[in-house]
């Protein structure tokens, strides 16, 4: 059961098995260019705001020092006990990247966070610096609003990062540690208690694949029955706020917060394929369903209400006002995953991918320093009531959840790319990178070679393949109208009926696959039942969803005076300006000023939505009306 570094993770139950962190490379293109921003710029900024905010502080303070505990308390006066988890989420992002390449000043830094964590945990093994240094120092007085599960969940996940991706055990120790005192106090024979915000269940999964000790995987599954049955109370927003007001194996929509919602699910899908709990499983899927049909935005965003940062209704998606926070698109990806590995089905594939370039993506700017929380899909010319500094993305927040979520989802992606199983290899997102695998017959190299997303043609190469035939599988995206696989000669491709496109073949080295994508501009429309933009439409392009913004105008142009014209195609355009390759759709529109005179054609340019607010608070919107 235990994985070494380097090795991926095996659960008894996965349909299909990961690469693992040594497994994939991107190399080239506008992915690696996404990651090459969050290595050079994103992460050293984080290093130096969790310095700023006091996150590291605070540690240092639960380790001895004096000094002043900063908890953050936002304008409505609450408090925010979970800083620990930044510094966590900060930790696993360079677990991960030290085991892509080395760097030395990131690892010097690293060693200073790791020392503080180290030092800052108490003897019997507790570590949460609010309860330490200002909370009393009793532990788990407030499981409800405390996080401190949520915080010791983070911690696992930086330590197996930093296992797994460099055989480095110094996170190992302090978190089973950690752990080891939560299962104590809340084991078999212990109290009944589960954490207001989820988290920790797919993480104790993934501590006992690493140790090989067996009681965090009872632990989670502890906490996944003991969930949905009113422990943490009513709260302010309700027992569906934190899923706690139906068994998780019953409910049968996703409910409340978001973030701890998709969570949740992570976690019950790791404790459904390690037991092998069918039943667990299969209503994990029936919420991701419900999710996928009524509660998702075209971006792939989740969540429409500010209030306790929730699902609204079904086909409650307002535009203006998504909440779509960053954290819940990266939860989508961790949830897509799972569901994907768990099932090999590609519609979660599609998913992730969706929710990656259009949800992901758009959390942080260009340059890499500049973070959204909530990622509205319109913002209006006029607006008057907006809070100061919506529409700019902020360099952190009082509750900076999203910024290093983000470096950790951004420096593992990779890891995302493709997967294997017995009878061979299935690539599931399109990225110029280098692919190590194994099947039944032995290694696999694969060299893949894309301008994905702006270009549809992915040429895979055969680098290394053991003797005898496998099977080469290539995801056909749920957009994709035409797509044509062609192998050497005298394979023949099996049509893409589960939304892959398979070759089986004796594989040798220097052979190659190529996928042909169509990628025409698509002009969607929305489900009629989305009140908020019926009548509207919405412009795609391979993976990628677009947005006009009020930069692309003619000087005196308002965004709200536009109209989409259905007389006339749109067209690519290719726009260096907003970055390298970047292919934009120029938008046939009618240009109407409320109430003004006249009606002029034209077309207005459209950059893709995860590019959007990198030239200064611009107006935008993603849904045109006709
Ligand atoms: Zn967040």
């Amino acid at each position: 059961m235990s994985a070494g570094p380097g090795q991926s993770t095996q659960a008894a139950g996965w349909r299909l098995h990961p690469l693992g962190p040594s497994g994939a490379r991107v190399v080239d293109g506008f992915l690696a260019e996404r990651l090459r921003v969050n290595r050079q710029h994103t992460i050293p900024h984080g290093f130096a705001q969790l310095q700023r905010s006091g996150a590291l502080g605070n540690l240092r303070l639960a380790a001895g020092a004096d000094g002043h505990y900063r908890a953050h308390a936002d304008s409505a006066g609450a408090t925010f006990p979970f800083l620990d988890s930044d510094v966590y989420k900060w930790l696993e992002a360079v677990g991960w990247e030290l085991g892509r390449a080395a760097d030395p000043a990131l690892a010097e830094a690293a060693d200073e966070a790791i020392g503080l964590v180290a030092a800052a945990q108490r003897p019997d093994g507790y570590l949460n610096s609010y309860v330490q240094v200002v909370g009393g120092g009793t532990p788990h007085t407030d499981l409800a609003w405390g996080h401190e599960f949520y915080c010791v969940g983070h911690l696992v996940q930086a330590a197996v990062a930093w296992h797994r991706s460099l055989g480095d055990d110094r996170l190992l120790a302090v978190a089973v540690g950690a752990a080891d005192r939560i299962d104590k106090e809340f084991g078999p024979t212990g109290r009944d208690g589960v954490d207001g915000h989820p988290g920790i269940e797919m993480a104790l999964v993934e501590l006992t694949r690493v140790t090989g000790d067996g009681r965090y995987l009872a632990l989670a599954a502890r906490m996944l029955d003991l969930r949905g049955r009113g422990l943490l109370g009513e709260g302010r927003f309700g027992a569906a706020y934190w899923q706690d007001h139906q068994p998780v194996r019953e409910a049968a929509t996703v409910a409340g917060h978001a973030v701890r919602q998709l969570y949740l699910d992570c976690g019950a899908v790791e404790v459904a394929v390690e037991l092998g709990d069918q039943d667990l499983l299969a209503a994990v899927g029936r919420r991701w369903q419900d999710l996928a049909r009524t509660r998702t935005y075209l971006t792939g965003g989740m969540g429409s209400r500010h209030r306790d940062e929730s699902f609204g209704d079904p086909f409650e998606l307002p535009p203006d006002r998504a909440y779509a926070e960053t954290c819940a698109s990266i939860a989508g990806v961790l949830l897509g995953w799972r569901l994907l590995l768990a099932t090999g089905e590609a519609r979660y594939a599609d998913a992730i991918e969706r929710v990656v370039y259009n949800g992901v993506l758009p959390g942080v700017s260009l340059g890499g320093t500049r973070f959204f929380y909530v990622n509205p899909l319109q913002r209006r010319t006029d607006r008057a009531y907006e809070s100061p500094g919506r529409g700019h993305r902020a360099p952190w927040y009082p509750c900076a959840c999203c910024p290093p979520n983000l470096m950790r989802m951004l420096s593992s992606f990779e890891q995302y790319l493709a997967t294997s199983d017995d009878t061979g290899v299935q690539l599931h997102q399109y990225a110029t990178a280098d692919l190590r695998a194994r099947v039944a017959g032995g290694a696999v190299r694969l060299a893949v070679r894309t301008g994905y997303p702006w270009e549809g043609r992915v040429t895979v190469e055969v680098v290394e393949a053991p003797d005898g035939p496998w099977t080469l599988s290539l995801r056909v995206p749920q957009w994709c109208r035409s797509a044509v696989l062609t192998g050497p000669g005298g394979a023949r491709p099996r049509a893409a009926g589960a939304g892959y496109a398979e070759l089986t073949w004796p594989w040798r080295a220097g052979q190659e696959a190529v996928l042909d994508l169509e990628l025409p501009v698509r002009v969607t429309e929305p489900d009629p039942r989305v009140d908020a933009v019926r009548g509207c439409v919405a412009f795609e392009r391979g993976p990628l969803v677009y947005c006009l913004e009020s930069a692309d105008l003619p000087p005196g142009a308002r965004l709200e005076d536009l109209r989409w014209d259905p007389r006339r195609e749109p067209a690519t355009v290719p726009r260096p300006d907003v970055g390298d390759a970047v292919v934009g759709i120029a938008v046939p529109v009618v240009r109407r000023p409320a109430g003004g005179s006249g009606a002029a054609d034209g077309s207005a340019g459209a950059i893709p939505y995860f590019a959007w607010a990198n030239r200064g608070a611009e107006a935008m919107r993603v849904w045109l009306p006709r």
